[in-house]
């Protein structure tokens, strides 16, 4: 039994999950990094323990998805701009000390990625991708079932690869990202600009309610739905002409209005790849539903060691 922490930036959810990706029960606390991270420890601590009493269950191994920027092998924090302060503390070395078991952490959408690849809508595919696009778009990249890293371990950001360079400011300093031109607070942004003062849903806008109000018909709604849908179309022909894929699986909020968009997706996608079987490429759904970033975290210290034979992998 695997106990599971995925660290967000607004909560920390720890569960037990099974050898085949089953939730066996899970809690949540917020990460509420001005506390310290030597609190959110003992509250990780204090979760883990009382889930293994409560299901009576010993745990073999943890493993950690955490938003980025985290380094996989020292099992470090990096710069992570949710909780600043927690950079160079080492959640791996000191669960593993506290536990005695083996513990593992990979970035949030590399251990998604994982749980899609091993029990999920990736399942059986040799190459996978997986994005999440929510208040971010995240990425990770899977081949015959090992994540793909970078020089130096490193974790691609494909939510940073340009889409129009006259775009708006990223939070990465450069123009026209993927992230900043199609992830959720995008669509708000984008909304805002373009809406006349008499716009009668001015208040609370959120990507998700720009989806629910393009749905029931208002325009400016659906202008942004069907740009929205045209940029997620372009940043994923990209990855589709890059690495000519098996399957693109899409998770996140954002992708909960899929509908939405697959189609334009769909047609972006036909318009740019021409030079690779783009057609073989399945674009699918993830299939965990909410706990994909559990099962991933879990699914995290299978990769590393269970599945690698104890190799870093
Ligand atoms: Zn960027």
């Amino acid at each position: 039994m695997i106990g599971a922490v995925d660290i967000g930036g607004t909560k920390i959810a720890v569960g037990l999950v099974d050898d085949d990706g089953h939730v066996l029960c899970r809690t949540e606390c917020p990460t509420d990094a001005e506390s310290g991270y030597a609190e959110a420890l003992v509250r990780i601590e204090h979760m883990l323990r009382t889930k293994a009493a409560a299901s009576g269950v010993e745990l073999t191994g943890i493993g950690i998805g955490s938003t980025g920027p985290v380094d996989p092998f020292t099992g470090e924090f990096g710069d992570v701009n949710f909780f600043p302060a927690w950079r160079g503390q080492n959640p791996v070395a000191d669960l593993a000390r506290i536990f005695s078991v083996q513990v593992a952490m990979e970035n949030d959408a590399d251990a998604a990625a994982l749980a899609e690849a091993a029990w999920g809508a990736g399942k059986d595919k040799q190459r996978l991708i997986y994005v999440t696009v929510g208040t971010g778009i995240g990425a990770g990249v899977v081949l015959d079932g090992r994540l793909y890293r970078g020089v130096d371990g490193a974790h691609p950001e494909i939510g940073h690869h340009v889409i129009d360079a006259s775009g708006p400011l990223c939070m990465c300093g450069f123009h026209g990202c993927w992230e900043s031109m199609a992830a959720g607070p995008a669509m708000v942004s984008w909304l805002e600009s373009k809406m006349p003062q008499d716009y009668p849903h001015r208040e609370n806008l959120t990507a998700k309610r720009i989806c629910e109000l393009a749905r029931e018909g208002d325009g400016l709604a659906r202008e942004a739905a069907d740009r929205e849908a045209r940029y997620l179309g372009l940043g994923l022909a990209n990855l589709v002409t890059l690495f000519a894929p098996d399957a693109i699986v899409l998770g996140g909020s954002v992708m909960k209005s899929a509908p939405l968009f697959l189609e334009e997706i769909r047609k972006t996608i036909c318009q740019c790849c021409r030079f690779v079987p783009y057609e073989k490429t399945d674009l699918t759904l993830a299939s965990l539903g909410e706990d994909a970033n559990l099962i991933g975290a879990a699914r995290v210290w299978h990769h590393r060691f269970a599945q690698e034979g104890g190799h870093c992998a």
